[in-house]
């Protein structure tokens, strides 16, 4: 078994107190039957307060959300369990965040989520696609097709050698990056096979990204935030200096997610519908990423309504994409 992962993943150490977010606010908390089964058991103050904030619904646990926060949050930044009980106590959802983990069944792949503010810095500050690899002993299965596993991977170290080589601008990346995705998908679904395209040539206008506003507002909202840089007239979309690394991230989040459904070109417009916002709403680039990432990437409804969308709604189709890159 190998196990894949960014150089800053061992580097993350959450900054708590000094968190300009929190991973608590405005997120209900899911909590494991294990975890919370142990928390109504508490005696004392800290068991009294678990038992009136813990919901339990259709068989789930969750904290309740009070003031826009997890109510063991407390004013110094610091949760409660952890402080009382250590950091053992957590929930799994509070102990594992913001680490991502994709089990393949014979490999695996870590990464950081971009919605938490310290990992999104490591997140941003990197520059390359590389990853350090560790092998584990033992008699391990791959739990998806070999040989579509191994078209997903070596299309993707493909990019990624591009990615970390070319002096592209970061339009000229992302419509590169569509060009590779309609080709890789048409090669998916039966076609003939995918080349890395050659450098496109964009306009030098971009149409305006508010068709893609106001398609985001008809999504699920989470932070009073987002909603208004939603109705604020968008920038055109202006790419920041780290979109090199916003894609890297994504795609090795998603791209391999593909496996489940065959659908890498949904993936690859989300990446680069995500680029494009990121860019068009009018706040920094680092804060952009982070709250885009809050409230699409790690909201499920969210994220596969934008990869349907991805068919089934014009204004996210690929040619329209096209029409938001430009010199
Ligand atoms: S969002 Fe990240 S840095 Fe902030 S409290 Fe949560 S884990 Fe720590």
């Amino acid at each position: 078994m190998q196990v894949f992962y960014p150089a800053y993943y061992k580097d993350f150490h959450c900054i708590a107190a000094d968190c300009p977010d929190s991973c608590c606010k405005e997120w209900t908390v899911d909590i494991d039957p294990e975890t919370a089964g142990y928390y109504l058991s508490l005696p004392g103050s800290l068991g009294d307060t678990l038992r009136s904030v813990i919901t339990h619904e259709d068989g789930a646990f969750a904290m309740t959300i009070q003031n826009g926060r997890c109510p063991m949050w407390q004013q110094d930044g610091l949760c409660r369990i952890q402080a009382e009980l250590g950091h053992d106590a957590l929930c799994e959802t509070c102990r594992e965040f913001p680490r991502l983990r994709h089990d393949y069944g014979d490999f695996i792949e870590l990464g950081l989520e971009l919605s938490c503010p310290e990992a999104a810095r490591l997140i941003l500050e990197c520059d390359t696609s590389d990853l350090i690899c560790i092998s584990q002993v033992g008699n391990f299965q791959p739990e998806y097709d070999k040989q579509d596993m191994a078209f997903l991977r070596s299309a993707r170290e493909t990019f990624f050698s591009y990615l970390d080589t070319t002096e592209d601008t970061p339009a000229e990346i992302l419509a590169t990056l569509l060009n590779y995705g309609i080709a890789l998908q048409r090669q998916f679904d039966g076609g003939t096979p995918a080349q890395l395209p050659e450098k496109p040539v964009l306009p030098k206008a971009a149409v305006s990204p508010a068709p893609l506003f106001a398609y985001f507002e008809t999504l699920e909202i989470l932070t009073p935030q987002w909603k208004k840089l939603l109705k604020s007239p968008p920038k055109q979309a202006c790419f920041p200096a780290q979109t090199k690394a916003l894609v890297r991230y994504f795609l090795q989040r998603h791209w391999l997610q593909t496996i489940s459904d065959y659908d890498l070109l949904g993936r690859i417009c989300f990446c680069v519908i995500a680029c494009i916002m990121i860019g068009s709403v009018d706040i920094p680039a680092f804060r952009a990423a982070q709250l885009f990432s809050k409230e699409i990437e790690n909201n499920t409804e969210n994220l596969y309504a934008l990869l349907d969308g991805v068919y089934n709604q014009s204004t996210l189709s690929p040619e329209q994409l096209f029409g938001l890159l430009y010199q």
